[in-house]
């Protein structure tokens, strides 16, 4: 293969915004999907309120008629430094010039990684599906057997806490109807928090204003109460033992185990530490952004994993390649922090914008708003929209389909080898 000029690694928010920002450079880009997931509407996916193709575009139709990007459906396996080359699990190696390292992160389950097969997380598409799956399938069931349902999730961050509003919504206004034996009261969702306060990124005052709302839509929050155990049929937090094999993961995040094979030095989480300017200790042409790179903030702390952070270093390191900007003469990242929003449920968010901090109806209204403006493609946006509006006046959601993922996978298992 002749040799290329930037190649990136992932297409997440990150990856994608440098290869769109890229416009004069040779670029591969290589993500082991096919398609950019908008993981921040993930959990509406997973429970069922939004579909697959609503959240997710795939790269071949977003770099339609760009010839400078070359897209790669492919696993990147190694980092060859050395070489100048990143391997590749199907293909040959593919060769760079100037690398830019965006892979993101997973779930991490604080070594305990047996927990995983009883307490799914959410990163992917895949994984939102197979969510959704196991949702549809115990309310079926509960409904067939007549006995009570209980959801966990663990984590009260903002995933957690979107997963609980939504679940309580669901679960108590839109699927209850539909299941007549199912009695309501007998719907139980957990919110488990090993912190003091739910969404600890937040102001206090933020936090327990989410808080009473959650436990206003019948959400038990347990905080100060780590998970100490994680068996097929519940969850252990402190003495007290939680039956269910309804459990969510939303704690907890691993960089890329790719990673390592750039052998420089990483933190707790797996993170590269990168230089000011995002390259690595060494090497000024291999940048490694997003929730891969620790990348410390002006307090001296690593910025937050949230995509507009991946979105601004994408930006700042295409505009270093395009310009050829020497090492010597490359201004210190700086991110330019536009606040936070994270939505509890139908009609309800917070948001903390600098001094501006406020709760409710108007926190929903810009939620819904910023997340329309980010989505990629006119269709998602226009499709989005509609659900919402849809789901906000009936209270159904729209993409309750049941797939029976196990069942199809024996079926494929099943079929005779040619
Ligand atoms: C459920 C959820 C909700 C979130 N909500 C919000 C929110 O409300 N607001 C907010 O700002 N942020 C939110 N985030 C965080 C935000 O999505 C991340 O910070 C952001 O996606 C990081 O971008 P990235 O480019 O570093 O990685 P990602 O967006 O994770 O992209 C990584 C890409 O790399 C690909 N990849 C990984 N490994 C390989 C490999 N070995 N070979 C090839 N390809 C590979 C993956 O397929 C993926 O496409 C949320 C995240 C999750 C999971």
């Amino acid at each position: 293969m002749a040799r290329t000029g930037v190649v990136i690694i992932g297409g997440g928010f990150g990856g994608l915004t440098a290869a769109l920002s890229l416009r004069d450079a040779d670029v591969v880009l290589i993500d082991r999907t096919n398609h950019h997931c908008f993981q921040p509407l993930l959990y509406q996916v997973a429970t069922a309120a939004l579909s697959p193709g609503d959240i997710a575009w795939p790269f071949r139709a977003i770099f339609r008629g760009q010839r400078h990007v070359r897209v790669m459906m492919e696993e990147v396996v190694r980092i060859d430094r050395a070489r100048r080359e990143v391997h590749l699990h199907h293909d040959g190696p593919v060769p760079f010039d100037t690398l830019i390292v965006a892979p993101g992160s997973r779930h991490a389950y604080f070594g305990h990684d047996a927990w995983e097969s009883y307490a799914p997380g959410l990163k992917t598409i895949t994984d939102a599906v197979h969510l959704r799956e196991r949702m549809l399938l115990a309310f079926e069931e509960a409904e067939r057997e007549g006995h009570p349902l209980t959801f966990a999730i663990v984590g009260g961050g903002p995933t957690g806490v979107e997963l609980a509003g939504a679940l309580a919504e669901i679960g108590r206004r839109a699927l209850g109807p539909d299941f007549p034996s199912l009695r309501l009261d007998d719907l139980a969702i957990v919110l488990i928090e090993a912190g003091p306060r739910i969404l600890p990124a937040f102001s206090p005052d933020l936090s327990a204003r989410a808080a009473g709302a959650l436990q206003r839509m019948g959400v038990t929050i347990k905080l100060d109460t780590p998970v100490t155990d994680i068996r097929s049929d519940g969850l252990t937090i402190g003495t007290e033992f939680v039956r269910t094999t309804n459990i969510l993961w939303a704690a907890g995040n691993r960089a890329s185990p790719l990673l390592a094979s750039l052998d420089v030095p990483r933190d707790q989480s797996g993170r590269v530490k990168v230089l000011p300017d995002l390259s690595i200790p060494g090497d000024p042409h291999i940048f490694v952004i997003g929730d891969a790179a620790h990348c410390a903030g002006p307090e001296g702390t690593p910025l937050p994993a949230l995509a507009p952070v991946a979105m601004q270093q994408g930006r700042y390191v295409a505009r270093l390649i395009r310009l050829g900007i020497p090492p010597e003469k490359r201004r210190p990242f700086a991110y330019a922090d536009r606040g936070m929003l994270s939505t509890i449920g139908r009609a309800q968010a917070v948001a903390q914008l600098g001094r501006f901090r406020f709760a409710g109806f108007f926190a929903w209204l810009l939620w819904c708003g910023v997340h329309i403006f980010f989505l990629i493609g006119f269709r998602n946006r226009v499709r989005v929209m509609l659900e919402w509006m849809w789901y906000y006046v009936t209270f159904k959601p729209g993409a309750r389909v049941i797939y029976n993922l196990a069942q199809l996978s024996d079926t494929a298992r099943a079929r005779p080898q040619r």
